[in-house]
């Protein structure tokens, strides 16, 4: 691969950790080695768990660690326009249903049912509106009533056919696009979700390869069918290890010493923390 485009897109909810530098710098020798480009973009379309302070923290940790990007980096909330248009082409497909299920309606049909299809994260959603009555779903739109868009995956690969898609150390992998059922495509609350905006952005930006943690693996399965959907192009992944902490869990935003500003303010250098994440400096 010539030349990759890859891209750090962190959601900035919490300060930046030691899994979030391991992540950025994994993106940052993926593409400096190569001769490519990094990006840094900020994945903040959620208003009530997104904070200007964590951006800013992003900014100047990742860039003492002694990263650095093009600006203006790209913010999914200023963006709204593409994920609306992306939305509408989807409709157009007519793999969009709306969901007015809130979080208690899908639990308690889930209980219902017995046996709900599983997913790497429990239950899927068991498909409730996508078998609702069409005038009930006509009136309630009418009464504009709070719902969410949601992905018909079966509809949407049947459309497809079969898809495949390559991580640079798994490998080839067909395409398993059920595999997290009816995602959402547009929240309740805000216009869009994870799994559209990302693989529009990415498809925006010229991102040639992602990469990621591993535990976004599933999600590239919904990310490919969406990519064919919108006749998007198709980069090459890369999912990576995950840090874990002493208790052998996924570092996460709870595990505060892990901080980078922690690490900085007990004195630890920039290449100390690279050594400790067995990276080599920017
Ligand atoms: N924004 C996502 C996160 O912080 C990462 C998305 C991605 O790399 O695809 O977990």
């Amino acid at each position: 691969m010539d030349q990759p485009v890859t891209r750090f897109a962190p959601s900035p909810t919490g300060l930046p950790h030691l899994g979030h530098a391991y992540s950025a710098l994994f993106g940052w020798h993926a593409a400096k080695k190569a001769g490519g480009t990094f990006l840094l973009r900020f994945e903040d379309i959620d208003p009530n768990r997104c904070r200007p302070a964590f951006e800013k923290a992003f900014t100047r940790d990742l860039g003492w660690l002694g990263l650095s990007w093009p600006e203006p980096v790209r913010r999914q909330s200023e963006h709204m326009a593409d994920y609306r248009a992306a939305l509408d082409r989807l409709a157009g497909l007519d793999v969009l249903y709306p969901c007015f299920c809130s979080r208690k309606d899908i639990q308690d049909e889930i209980a219902r049912a017995g046996a709900a299809p599983h997913g790497p994260e429990g239950p899927l959603y068991p498909g409730t509106c996508r078998h609702m009555d069409p005038g009930r779903r006509a009136e309630l739109l009418a009464a504009d009533a709070p719902h969410a868009l949601r992905l018909d995956v079966a509809a949407a690969a049947r459309q497809t056919g079969p898809l495949t898609w390559t991580d640079r150390e798994a490998g080839p992998q067909a395409a398993q696009p059920g595999i997290l059922g009816d995602v959402v495509l547009a929240r309740r609350d805000v216009a869009t979700s994870y799994h559209l905006a990302v693989t529009v952005d990415d498809h925006l930006q010229g991102v040639t390869l992602v990469t990621r943690g591993r535990d976004l693996m599933e999600a590239t399965h919904v990310h490919r069918l969406l990519q064919a959907l919108l006749h998007l192009d198709v980069p090459t992944w890369h999912h990576h290890r995950l840090l874990m902490n002493e208790r052998g869990e996924r570092l996460a935003k709870r595990d505060g010493a892990a901080s980078l500003a922690a690490l900085r303010d007990s004195g630890a250098t920039p290449a100390e923390v690279c050594r400790r994440l067995g990276m080599e400096t920017p």
